[in-house]
């Protein structure tokens, strides 16, 4: 603390992210980065622009890549906003169209970053717990709110609900804005997206981070009615007016347009994710089932910081969350068939050592 601090600041407690260690021949399961380079039409692009034009700003609208996204998923342009990492979006749209006089509504295992930006923004929020088995109900949502966040797949139990269900929330939720983070939506789930004509409350967002091998470019996206992304834009405009940077355009806009390699590593993502989690159940593991690019598990006899621990001596990070409820659970990220086998050979040991 300093006296020279804000209250605002004296009052914040910031996201804590998943570790990113220097060490040599780490096998890195921790934060969920996809174990794939970027498609090489992707470099290519980064490289393309790399010259004189960079002393230039970039376009303020990034009208391209909105552009690129809107073909994509056959919507309006103005129907598309983008950021620096879905970080970014998620911060501007929870002080654009989450900042209202009720409490906003998410669950209680989920992705931390949300807390911090109420706490950021002075937002009211109440948790709403998951079903025993982490499964999400949207009737338990159906009450007075100031607006409705949740992953979809969530995060970091890895379930998937089913789009119906999030329309049957958007039928009966119709005061309030109700955001589908999707940042793991491309590893085996349906998008919200194609309802975004429909529910004019209904906010999409993705991310490159994860299915597009590019966490390093920062680039997300929000999806919406044109009146929710004007209110993004209001508020981006009023914060950054240039969040994409050059590079981060047309590197996004190639991996946009490169549908085979995307389309390729997703599913070699879920084929390692199917195998990994018939292994871990072999070894003792209850493996949540999973549609995004982690599993989320428990071992039966044995302590998950423990094992976390052990496995970090062997040079393998996943994570694990000091949170009520899931305790005892490790999340990892599906690596390359490598790296899994790394990851099971060390586990095996650990459990052999145990037993
Ligand atoms: C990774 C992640 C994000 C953030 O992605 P960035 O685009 O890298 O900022 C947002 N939401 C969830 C649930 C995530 O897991």
């Amino acid at each position: 603390m300093s006296r020279y601090w804000s209250k605002l600041v004296e009052g914040l407690s910031p996201y804590v992210p998943g570790e990113q260690p220097k060490i040599d021949n780490l096998v890195k399961l921790n934060t969920n980065e996809n174990p794939y380079g970027p498609s090489p039409k992707v470099i290519e692009a980064i490289q393309n622009e790399l010259g004189d034009q960079l002393r230039l700003y970039p376009d303020p609208v990034s009208l391209s890549l909105r552009q690129t996204i809107a073909n994509y998923y056959d919507i309006q342009l103005e129907q598309v906003f983008v950021g620096n990492g879905s970080d970014e979006v998620l911060a501007h749209l929870f002080n654009a169209l989450l900042k209202h006089d009720k409490p906003i509504l998410f669950p209680d295992i989920s992705y931390s970053f949300y807390p911090v930006y109420c706490k950021l923004y002075g937002i009211e929020f109440k948790a709403v717990p998951l079903a025993d088995d982490f499964s999400l109900n949207v009737n338990d949502y159906i009450q007075d709110n100031g607006g409705i966040i949740f992953p979809n797949p969530n995060a970091p139990t890895g379930q998937l609900l089913a789009l119906k269900e999030i329309e049957s929330l958007l039928q009966q939720n119709t005061d309030s804005v109700v955001v589908i983070d999707e940042a793991y939506i491309d590893f085996g789930g349906e998008s919200a997206v194609k309802l975004i004509d429909k529910y004019p409350n209904l906010l999409v967002t993705q991310t490159l981070s994860k299915s597009r091998s590019l966490a390093g470019l920062r680039v997300g996206i929000g999806m919406g009615h044109i009146d929710l992304i004007e209110a993004l834009v209001r508020v981006k405009d009023s914060f950054n007016s240039y969040p994409m940077d050059r590079l981060a355009s047309v590197g996004a806009i190639a991996a946009f347009q490169d549908k085979d390699y995307f389309n390729e590593t997703c599913n070699k993502v879920i084929q390692e994710r199917d195998r990994l989690s018939g292994a871990l159940t072999e070894l003792g593991f209850e493996v949540q089932p999973s549609a995004a690019n982690f599993v989320f598990a428990r071992h039966e006899k044995l302590d998950a910081a423990e094992l976390a621990q052990s496995l970090r001596e062997q040079k393998v990070i996943v994570r694990h969350f000091k949170q009520a409820r899931i305790e005892q659970y490790l999340r990892i990220t599906i690596g390359t068939p490598e790296q899994n086998n790394c990851l099971l050979e060390a586990l095996s040991a650990i459990v052999k050592s145990k037993n």
